[in-house]
């Protein structure tokens, strides 16, 4: 199952990335094709066939004189795809003579209206220029680092430490008794939305997969899990998750919520949710297929192994 946000189809060029003459020749092609971004936002172009990625050409990077590097994306046959963060332009769409249906857009936004095989290249790209921006000084002395292999590490000079980009793995989980699933809404966004969304929290150091879904049911439900089964992946650029789908069993019953994470945790039953996947429920709302979360609850309701 490819999600949003997955489904990248370029060749990350690892052989490319060794050089870095060859990188800087690749920035100069003409046919090399950059994705702009400013503040986070992508640009995209709203066309009559619907949005697309704004990918602008090496010639119009050139005139902008921009002092951050590209990330180099990687290959679609010879064409090399970069991404580019104009966030020191006070106005780039100025800059960029931009006109009519071009602009930035929330990321976000900008992913539930694309084609699906397009958002994985804009989750690459957002979670790549946000962790070169937050991260220009080496955390082990404080020197300014320089990016190297086209955006894949940053070097310190001074005390030869190379720091990658990094993912944080995430456990998302459907929690199920049999014939019931355990869904909540946390403190916060989705608070008396009348949204409910299947429990999720960060893997802890030293803790495997299974542990972090066991852990963090037990913490914001107090339900207790057994058995942990791998669902599917899914790539969330906000800043740089990777969300790990998975159903577990429950054997206990006995709700206790954690107030400071969940506004509210309760179990719902299978024709509860089969009517709200359709939108045929007025008390239950779910997440939409944008979102791990909805292709969870739906293999629950769909897949008999579950
Ligand atoms: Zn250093």
């Amino acid at each position: 199952m490819i999600h949003t946000f997955a489904g990248n189809t370029l060749d990350r060029a690892d052989s490319l990335r060794r050089d870095e003459d060859q990188i800087r020749h690749a920035e100069d092609q003409q046919s090399s094709r950059y994705l702009a971004f400013s503040n986070l936002n992508v640009l995209v172009n709203n066309t009559d066939e619907g949005l697309q990625l704004g990918w602008i050409s090496q010639s119009d990077v050139a005139q902008l004189n921009i002092s951050v590097p590209p990330v180099l994306l990687g290959l679609e046959g010879d064409i090399a795809h970069f991404a580019i963060d104009l966030s020191e332009l006070a106005e780039a769409e100025k800059a960029l003579g931009l006109q009519g249906q071009w602009s930035f857009m929330d990321c976000r936004l900008a992913a539930m209206d694309l084609p699906d095989n397009k958002t994985g290249v804009l989750s690459q790209s957002r979670a790549q220029l946000d962790w070169h921006a937050r991260h220009q000084y080496c955390s082990q002395c404080g020197t300014q680092t320089q990016q190297q292999k086209g955006g894949h590490t940053r070097h310190c000079a001074s005390c030869k430490a190379d720091h990658f980009p990094r993912t944080d793995p995430v456990v998302i989980m459907l929690i199920t008794d049999g014939e019931r699933c355990l869904l909540g809404q946390s403190v916060g966004r989705l608070a008396n939305s009348g949204i409910y969304s299947t429990l999720a929290g960060f893997i802890d150091q030293g803790e495997s997969i299974e542990e972090a879904v066991q852990r963090e049911i037990k913490e914001e439900s107090g339900i207790i899990v057994d058995t942990v089964s791998y669902h599917s992946s899914q790539p969330w650029p906000f800043p740089s998750s990777l969300m790990i789908g998975c159903i577990g069993h429950a054997i206990s019953t006995d709700i206790v919520i954690d107030t400071v994470e969940m506004a509210d945790v309760r179990w719902f039953s299978r024709s509860d949710v089969a009517l709200a996947l359709e939108k045929q429920n007025d008390h239950l709302r779910l997440p939409g297929p944008f979102a791990i979360a909805h292709h969870l609850i739906k293999s629950w309701i769909d897949d008999d192994k579950y």
